[in-house]
């Protein structure tokens, strides 16, 4: 049968079908106006309101395949939600069948063989929870709730990419619950082709229902450097830490955070509403040593406070939580990779940092790493490695009448930025609402596009997993 348009399933006709459904799984089915359905369907992003013909919440793979072989007989194309937090609402969809992974989030850690098994639904603050148990870590994201599922599969960017690479860079085997509803491993002995494109063609070929993750000796306690300039400091310590980088590659996962001081005592009162840029940094080796060779980065002139210090890594990574609550803003973030960072590219950010119409608004200056950018372009579907820098540009805000005046801004910051960016080339988590279309999703690909539509028409040639940067399949 054809995956049709997702308005044309209708309920009351295929109740019969939906009765053998439920009782057949051992998670729920929600349909429109049953309890527990606004609370599956709500994402991060504020300006999302999609309505699912019904979600599945499988409570394990079984229910997966249960729910994957239903969307298919019935011609319905599938969302997959992990955590929720794709900022184009990739997640939930409108009339679709939606895949709420939330009650499939254990992760179990193997210590001797230094791996970690998570399911699908999991998010980041559970994977470090039980990782840092035993002082082990996978590079995760920046943000604890954020999902480890569509985070990873885009590619994966955190605190541990210089040491560690990215998070797709440390998956050893996928297991996938294809659209023929066959559960399959995805690794490098096992559906190699698939086990390539998982590893940055996000949620187009499958439901991941567990990741197995390699991890590394981290912590507990690491040295997390945060001075935060006033903008009116200049460029001159952003050029710094630029140029303090260039020898420690291989160890320090840092960026610069353009933001606004909050009104709350954590900051001195004369700065409070005034734009600021944060020189943040983890080290993720011997924390007193961190502590004495970031130092520098800290001495760049007058400060409005500094939150550096030896601290776990489990608060590390929820240190920027509270920055991002779920469902209260609304956003729209875009970016671009760049081969070099050059002093008119920090002119124009730090110009940026301060003219953004909304004070919720955060936009950063990405330093990649040399274990990110030491992985050979053919080995993921990721593709070409040589980006050294990132500029991303988070709109965020909180009521609709500014949805254009943020929209409208972040377009035009990030139109005059392109000519910094490796040609096109761009992180497709912070890409827009997908107005950009399937040209902006070859541009990021580059030459794998190719080969990403050829086992997307193998693994997926009806394109029932299609809300996501869509890869069409070939033919
Ligand atoms: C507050 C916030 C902070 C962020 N910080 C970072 C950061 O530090 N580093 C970074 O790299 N990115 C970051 N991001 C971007 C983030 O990686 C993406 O938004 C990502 O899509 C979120 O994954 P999710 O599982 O929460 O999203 P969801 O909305 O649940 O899903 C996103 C996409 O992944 C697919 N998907 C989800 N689960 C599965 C699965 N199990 N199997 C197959 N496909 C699946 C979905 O189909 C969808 O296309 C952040 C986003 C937010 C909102």
């Amino acid at each position: 049968m054809n995956i049709r348009s997702a308005k044309e399933f209708d309920a009351a006709s295929s109740a019969e079908a939906l009765g053998a459904l439920r009782s057949g799984l051992s998670g729920a089915v929600l349909l429109p106006g049953e309890p527990g359905y606004d609370d599956a369907r709500a994402v991060w992003n504020a300006m999302i309101d999609r309505r699912p013909a019904l979600i599945v919440q499988p409570q394990g793979a079984a229910d997966v395949i249960a729910a994957v072989n239903f969307a298919r007989d019935h011609g319905l194309p599938v969302a997959i939600k992990g955590g929720g937090h794709n900022v184009a609402g990739h997640g939930v969809c409108d009339g679709g069948l939606m895949i709420d992974l939330c009650r499939m989030r254990a992760v179990r850690v193997d210590p001797a063989a230094r791996r970690a098994h998570v399911e699908g639904g999991a998010t980041w603050g559970d994977v470090d929870r039980e990782t840092q148990a035993h002082g082990l870590a996978t590079p995760g994201g920046l943000i604890s709730d954020t999902g480890v599922a569509g985070l990873t599969l885009a590619g994966g960017i955190g605190w541990l990419r210089s040491r560690y690479g990215l998070c797709v860079d440390n998956v050893v085997s996928f297991d996938v619950v294809t659209a023929a509803g066959e559960r399959v491993t995805a690794s490098a002995g096992s559906h190699p082709d698939l086990y390539w494109a998982l590893r940055g063609g996000g949620g187009n070929f499958g439901v991941v229902v567990g990741f197995e993750f390699a991890l590394h000796p981290v912590g507990p306690t690491v040295m997390f450097a945060a001075p935060i300039y006033p903008v009116t400091a200049g460029p001159g310590p952003i050029r710094f830490w630029r140029d303090f980088l260039a020898d420690k590659q291989g160890k320090i996962g840092s960026l610069v955070e353009f933001s606004t001081v909050a009104r709350t005592p954590d900051y001195p009162e004369k700065f409070w509403g005034q734009r600021c840029y944060t020189i943040a940094a983890v080290w993720a080796g011997d924390a007193g040593e961190g502590e004495r060779v970031m130092q520098p980065l800290r001495d760049q002139g007058g400060l409005v406070t500094d939150f550096s210090g030896q601290m776990a890594y489990c608060d590390v990574q929820k240190l920027f939580d509270a920055l991002m609550p779920k469902g209260d803003y609304r956003c729209y973030w875009k970016c671009h990779y760049m081969a070099d960072l050059p002093d008119a590219m920090i002119d124009i950010a730090l110009e940026n940092g301060a003219a953004a119409p909304s004070d919720n608004t955060l936009s950063s200056l990405w330093n990649m790493g040399a274990a990110t950018m030491a992985v050979p372009a053919e080995a993921t579907a990721i593709g070409d490695r040589s980006m050294g820098w990132m500029y991303s540009i988070d709109s965020v805000w909180p009521d609709p009448a500014d949805d254009e005046a943020n929209i409208g801004w972040t377009r035009k910051a990030w139109e005059e930025t392109r000519k910094f960016s490796q040609e096109g080339r761009l992180y497709l988590n912070f890409a827009g609402h997908g107005e950009d279309g399937e040209a902006l999703v070859k541009d990021a690909y580059g030459k794998n596009y190719a080969r990403l539509a050829a086992i997307k028409a193998r693994y997926d040639p009806q394109n029932m997993f299609r809300f996501n940067q869509n890869i069409r399949p070939a033919g």
